[in-house]
């Protein structure tokens, strides 16, 4: 068996940088540290900082009076910002800055009376969080057709802006659609798809046809992770989004002679690691790193753990290669 590496594959320097926050903190004031949401939606992740003494919450009124609270790198709306304060809690934000750079728009359009047709899935976490930046003046567009039903006040005031983690495709043809109807259309000055979600659609786009198999490592949750095996399959190679090795069904590799193993932007390598030693120790195979694209974005720590960076040096078993 052959298996064809992709690179760019694995976390993306948002995640690196709500990783390492995390770690920080935890160094930093010690447990308990509380997250609202998953720090980044990946199973083996977040159970590494469970057992640490980190605990989730999906409402931000589970936080103690006071207690440290984290924001994950999916951003957060106005209101949960007042209640963390209202609640007298040590916030934390590790907000991925291409997803504040998508509210900053979004705070921009709708404040010069724009109405925001705002690309993404319902319900994911980085969305409600966009969303409730300017909630009077979006709407969200999920497809095509979406764009059929939508009402406006001004059909010459519109603009769109995205998820970060879509599908390039899917959104182009969203858009596409959005430019027919709306000729005027305002966009953002640079696509709000983030580098690391198109690096790796690039990686799967370029190898996938090369391969009887695709892997993609990643959580079912995970927004870009999901994009990665829907486009191989798109290109013809049937894919599986697995957390980890111990998710392989053997029958899936029944007749398999080349297999192209990725990764979502919050699979750590580890995970990835694992998967090559059994397709090595079972199959006997062959690893063939791809370099499609090399990146070298970095993001800072956020402000409020700036001052404990110096004091404490913390690197991640989970960001260490
Ligand atoms: S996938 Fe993109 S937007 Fe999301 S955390 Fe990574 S770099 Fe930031």
């Amino acid at each position: 068996m052959k298996v064809l590496l992709a690179s760019p594959r694995g976390f993306c320097a948002g995640v690196n940088m709500a990783i390492e926050s995390l770690e920080l903190a935890l160094a930093s004031f010690g447990a308990p540290i509380y997250v609202y949401h998953e720090i980044v939606h990946n199973r083996y992740v977040v159970s590494h900082f469970k057992d640490r003494g980190v605990t989730f919450l999906d409402d931000i009124e589970d936080a103690p009076e006071g207690s440290t609270l984290l924001f994950s790198a999916h951003g957060v709306s106005p209101l949960i910002r007042e209640a963390a304060r209202r609640r007298n809690l040590t916030a934390i934000d590790a907000t991925c800055p291409l997803v504040t750079k998508v509210h900053l728009e979004a705070i921009k359009y709708a404040k010069a009376g724009y109405t925001i047709l705002l690309i993404g899935h319902e319900g994911h976490d980085e969305v409600i969080g966009t969303m409730g930046e300017a909630p009077e003046a979006t709407l969200l567009v999920e497809s095509p057709e979406d764009v059929d039903r939508l009402k406006v006040a001004d059909e010459k005031k519109v603009a769109y802006l995205t998820q970060t983690t879509l599908s390039v495709d899917d959104a182009n043809r969203i858009i596409d659609r959005l430019k027919q109807r709306f000729p005027h259309i305002a966009a953002p000055p640079k696509s709000d798809i983030c580098y690391a979600t198109s690096n790796r659609q690039e990686a799967v786009a370029k190898l996938a046809t090369q391969a009887d198999l695709t892997l993609v490592l990643g959580s079912q949750n995970s927004s870009n992770s999901a994009r990665l095996a829907e486009l191989s399959t798109e290109c013809g190679t049937p894919a599986h989004l697995i957390d980890g090795a111990g998710d392989i069904d053997p029958a899936w590799l029944e007749g398999v002679e080349t297999v192209l193993v990725t990764a979502g932007a919050s699979a750590p390598e580890t995970v990835v690691n694992e998967c090559l030693d059994l397709l090595r120790d079972r199959y006997n195979a062959t690893v063939e790193p791809q370099v499609i694209r090399t990146e070298s974005v970095s993001f800072p720590l956020p402000r409020e753990l700036r001052g404990h960076a110096a004091e404490t040096e913390v690197t991640s078993v989970l960001t260490r290669s």
